[in-house]
């Protein structure tokens, strides 16, 4: 199946996991509930040193290598796999999947498609194991939704590439070993490099206090004419957009999934509530209105289930890896990511409802996962930036004959046409994304 197959009403059946995922599935599991979320309060308070130990710990347990080979030293796992990951892991602890999933998806791809075979044999079994944590550092104080806009500069020197400017909001940057940093040579052509540590020149701002996730670790990097390696290049000079933006596709399709596990939490715990909590002498869930909460909240999660999985079996299916399933599924992985991080804000707001007062305090878990939902639909391009490239996307794969031409009467043939030769106007883009996403969805939900 090709991208936008959703179109011609064509789905992808979800995978079912084979006896090895199932093993890997019991290897993480117990990690996660006997180790992770017990230690949650812990990560949110920021106990020294606990969730880089954990990284660690996960590492050791072979759980970090899920996109690497295995004679790179990883597992190399589905894409449905990997998904389960990062909705497992978004269950147990928020504050912990995300630093993991950086590390496992954006700053291990661009290495593991565009590196060196010096550069994959060096770093991608450290990384595999937790010996080496990553982290992808692209955003800029003037560059966020306009990421290939930054401003960072690289110089060829004799000694090696002088690196000078600043970076924002750097997952992991806390004790991550190794930053993939993106960098214009001579102001111009956009470049990856891979920055150690312990750089001469690079040094690591405090960590941001943040509305949510706030065990992890989020800081601003300061390069003063860093000094790295000639060898320290990335794929090739000019190529950084391959490396800074390829990775997002699956990246999306992992958020997605992280928000899927959130939102099953959430829900379980709406759940819990609304059958203990007793008002005019019955539980809440014996109430109609508290029951059709639920039930729609159920029938969301649902949804966003489907979405995720047939788009993983999509990509599964795709030959050629994930590198270029990600690019031929782009459109769909993007829908996932606007989707079901929208499900998980509905469904953490009503679950947050069901509590009542209690569920505005500090003691209870809904609390802190409300938070941590809200920068679901800001990070891996916010939701805004997603429904625009669905938009031009679907635009120009349809004129290029990439996708067959709609039928007149296919649902999204009005706002298509509103767009005439491309995307003119934001608001008509939006209409088409969200046409598509609609239709995406109720396909995915089909037997
Ligand atoms: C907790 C956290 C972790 C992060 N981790 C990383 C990381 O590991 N590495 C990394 O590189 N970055 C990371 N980021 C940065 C993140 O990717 C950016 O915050 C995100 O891309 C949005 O950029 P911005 O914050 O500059 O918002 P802006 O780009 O300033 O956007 C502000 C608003 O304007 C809207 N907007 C922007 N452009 C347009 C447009 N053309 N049309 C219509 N609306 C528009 C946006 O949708 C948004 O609503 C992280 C951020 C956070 C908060």
């Amino acid at each position: 199946m090709t991208g936008g197959a959703f179109l011609r009403g064509e789905f992808s059946a979800p995978r079912l996991l084979d006896s090895f995922e199932k093993q890997c599935l019991a290897a993480i599991l117990p990690f996660l509930e006997g180790e992770v979320r017990p230690a949650a309060d812990r990560i949110e308070a920021c106990e020294d040193g606990l969730l880089e130990r954990l990284l660690r710990q996960a590492g050791e347990l072979g759980l970090l290598g899920g996109a690497i080979p295995e004679e790179l030293g990883g597992i190399a796992l589905t894409r449905t796999l990997i998904a389960r990951f990062c909705e497992e892991t978004a269950r147990a602890c928020p504050s912990f999947a995300i630093p993991f999933n950086v590390h496992t998806g954006v700053a291990i791809l661009p290495l593991l498609w565009f590196g060196s075979e010096a550069q994959k044999t060096h770093w991608l079994p450290k990384l595999a194991t937790g010996e080496a944590i990553g982290a992808f550092a692209l955003s800029e104080p003037g560059a966020g939704s306009d990421a290939l806009g930054l401003s960072c500069r690289a110089t060829q020197t004799d000694e090696g590439w002088r690196l000078s400017g600043q970076k924002l909001w750097i997952t992991n940057a806390g004790f991550a070993d190794l930053f993939t940093v993106f960098a214009k040579v001579d102001g111009e052509h956009l470049t990856a490099f891979l920055v150690e540590k312990n750089t001469p020149g690079l040094s690591r701002g405090k960590d941001e206090k943040k509305l949510g996730l706030k065990g992890s670790s989020t800081a601003a990097l300061f390069l003063d004419n860093a000094l790295i390696p000639h060898a320290a290049v990335l794929g090739e000079v000019g190529k950084g957009h391959k490396a800074a933006l390829f990775p997002l596709n699956v990246g999306r399709l992992n958020i997605g999934a992280a928000a899927l596990g959130m939102a099953k939490e959430a829900l379980a715990l709406a759940r819990a509530h609304a059958s203990t909590r007793k008002q005019f002498g019955q539980p809440l869930d014996r109430f109609e209105i508290i029951a059709d909460k639920l039930a729609r909240m159920t029938q969301k999660v649902a949804a966003a289930e489907s979405v995720i999985y047939r788009t993983a079996a999509l990509l599964d299916r795709f030959p050629g890896g994930s590198l270029a399933a990600g690019e031929e599924f782009a459109i769909e992985c993007a829908i996932a990511k606007v989707f079901c991080t929208e499900v998980l804000d509905f469904v953490a707001d009503e679950a947050l409802q069901i509590h009542g007062g209690l569920g505005f305090s500090e003691e209870v878990p809904i609390a802190r996962l409300y938070r941590d939902a809200r920068i679901f639909r800001i990070f891996e391009g916010t939701n805004e930036i997603n429904r625009l490239t669905i938009a031009t996307q679907l635009h120009k794969r349809l004129i290029t004959g990439r996708i067959p031409p709609l039928l007149a009467w296919h649902p999204l043939q009005d706002s298509l046409s509103a767009l005439e030769a491309a995307p003119k106007s934001q608001l008509q883009a939006i209409a088409l994304a969200d046409a598509a996403i609609a239709l995406y969805v109720e396909g995915a939900k089909k037997p």
